[in-house]
């Protein structure tokens, strides 16, 4: 019969091929806990005293990460706030929020809901709509960076907390390389702090933990979760990637640790190499922070006009 490996109870809930290591439901928990609170101390991406604002998209990543870090609040270590977004995307996205809005409930914390028709005027929907336009996923980054980057000035945030998981990193990682954007593969990383003011630190503290484990911590943790994918998702080249890197994950179960490793390794030889030199002004529409006279969003809005 199988047993827990930490404690002896029978009632396993995961078999780590990677390790061998089997575990019962609340050894689990704990162990995705400490995990997590492992990679904020490695990495340095909490200090005491910190308000970290939670990009809480109603999935079970953010809702995961939201847990854990509500652990955090409730001994006082840090403050915490949430942000979602309701980019318009019909028939996905109002289950997240409305998910979003039933932790938050619970948990009472602040929380603001601000969607992409109320900031830009359009919804992704719309935007898809637009014959030259350049695939979902371009718009919905940089729209959402630019209202997450508001709010949590407007929260007076001090980090700002996203539910990147190993499978998004390790995605992150093989697009780029396979691309060969060189330069973009070395901001990547737990921590990504900009030499603007304005930029308010993003921190990653789910990026060691698999995305399978952490859909099973959500379910044994009884979370209430959207599990729903993205319609757009499909088309894209990150889900091409994504099928390769579980394909392979199938036979060689370490394959994403240590791509993750080994481009932590590689990071720090390049870093310097590829150091950004922008002076970052102010965009000359929206007043946000940018390294051109136009941001990004600005840019993509007069196109989409
Ligand atoms: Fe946005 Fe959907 Fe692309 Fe995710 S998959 S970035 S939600 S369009
Ligand atoms: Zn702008």
């Amino acid at each position: 019969m199988e047993v827990c490996t930490k404690c002896g109870n029978s009632k396993v809930i995961i078999k780590r091929k990677q390790s061998g290591q089997l575990l019962c439901k609340d050894c689990f928990i704990e162990n995705i806990q400490k995990k997590v609170i492992k990679t904020i101390k490695k990495e340095n991406l909490i200090e005491k005293g910190d308000k970290v604002l939670v990009a809480l998209s109603g999935g079970k990543d953010s809702v995961a990460l939201l847990d854990i870090l509500y652990d955090l609040y409730k001994r006082r270590i840090i403050d915490l706030c949430a942000v979602t977004i309701d980019e318009g995307i019909s028939g996905y996205r109002n289950d997240g929020v409305e998910i979003a809005k039933n932790h938050i409930k619970k948990l009472a914390i602040p929380h603001k809901v601000v969607s992409f028709k109320e900031s830009f005027g359009l919804t992704l929907d719309e935007i898809m709509k637009n014959p030259n336009h350049r695939g979902s996923c371009t718009y919905c980054g940089v729209f959402r960076r630019w209202i997450i980057n508001r709010v949590a000035r407007e929260f007076n945030a001090t980090k700002i907390a996203t539910g990147h998981n190993l499978d998004d990193e390790t995605q992150a990682i093989l697009m780029n390389y396979l691309e060969g954007n060189i330069e973009n593969l070395t901001k990547i990383g737990p921590k990504t702090v900009s030499k603007s003011k304005l930029f308010t630190p993003k921190i990653k503290p789910l990026r060691e933990i698999p995305e399978k484990e952490i859909a099973l911590y959500a379910i044994a943790k009884d979370l209430e979760v959207h599990f729903a994918g993205c319609p757009y998702a499909q088309t894209s080249f990150r889900g091409e990637i994504s099928k390769i890197i579980k394909d392979l994950s199938e036979n060689h179960p370490t394959i994403m640790y240590s791509t993750l490793r080994g481009f932590d390794k590689i990071k720090i030889a390049i870093k310097d190499k590829y150091k950004s030199e922008y002076k970052f002004e102010k965009c000359e529409i929206c007043g946000e922070p940018s390294s051109n006279e136009i941001c990004r969003a600005c840019t993509f809005l007069k196109e989409l006009e």
